[in-house]
């Protein structure tokens, strides 16, 4: 059971333009209401980072990078963006490691290279890990993570600047959820595996993968999760603050 601050982290994906900032109005009209302990990020594309953050300036919905490139500062690589340019817009938060850039080959290799660079620049880090179907049917789930996590992440790296979002691929928008008991015990491997890189205090593990007003209510008891990773139900501002709603209720 951990008893830290949740997090609501939405990514919003290839989707968005100047006015979607209305959603984020939204949601952040609902949360400053709100007393309870819990963090907020929306992940926009790149072409709204710097509009968004500007206009977020001290309020509590903050603006995550949805990814970056692996080298730092500028260079010769065309139509990409380095962690050091993002911080530049007011940044703070980036995802690294997402199935859908894994799926278009970002290795483990080049996810450590990118950490490593985000870190240097003060991110913090959302780093998403899961397995396949077939890694899942071959019983393989608990070895792909480990692989995914002991690559990537080393004693050194601040913990404090890691969020890990657990996201099993064949549960990313398809409405298919992981039953109670292998979460937690999917869950609970994940903060060993990261309690023997880090020690004691641990990075905060999340959820991800179909996660909607709905499907909240089956992960309201399970303690262990330290919040979502809520890909298509974070495009409507009803939707995603219905999730915080239903959570709490
Ligand atoms: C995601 O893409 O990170 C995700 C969790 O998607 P969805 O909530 O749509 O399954």
């Amino acid at each position: 059971m951990t008893n830290g601050t949740k997090y609501f982290i939405g990514n919003w994906k290839m989707f968005g333009i100047p006015s979607s900032f209305k959603i984020i109005t939204q949601i952040n009209r609902f949360i400053n209401k709100d007393k309870r302990r819990y963090k907020v990020i929306i992940a926009p594309p790149l072409s709204l980072l710097q509009d968004f953050t500007k206009k977020l300036r001290n309020k509590r919905v903050m603006i995550s990078a949805q990814n970056c490139y692996q080298k730092d500062n500028f260079g010769a690589y065309t139509g990409n963006v380095s962690p050091f340019m993002i911080k530049k817009l007011g940044v703070r938060y980036i995802i690294i490691g997402h199935s859908e850039n894994r799926a278009s080959g970002e290795t483990n290799k080049i996810i450590e290279e990118k950490v490593k660079i985000a870190l240097k620049n003060n991110f913090t880090v959302i780093l998403c890990i899961g397995e396949n179907k077939i890694e899942k049917r071959k019983k393989q789930t608990i070895n792909v993570l480990k692989k995914q996590l002991n690559s990537v992440l080393k004693k050194k790296l601040s913990q404090k600047k890691l969020i890990i979002a657990y996201e099993p691929i064949w549960s990313i928008g398809t409405g298919k959820l992981p039953n109670k008991r292998d979460l937690i015990n999917t869950t609970i491997k994940i903060r060993a595996t990261l309690s023997k890189i880090f020690n004691k205090n641990i990075p905060p593990v999340l959820y991800g993968g179909s996660v909607d007003s709905e499907t909240i209510y089956s992960f309201k008891d399970i303690g262990i999760i330290d919040g979502f990773l809520i890909g298509g139900a974070s495009k409507s501002s009803k939707n995603f603050i219905d999730i915080i709603k239903n959570f709490y209720k």
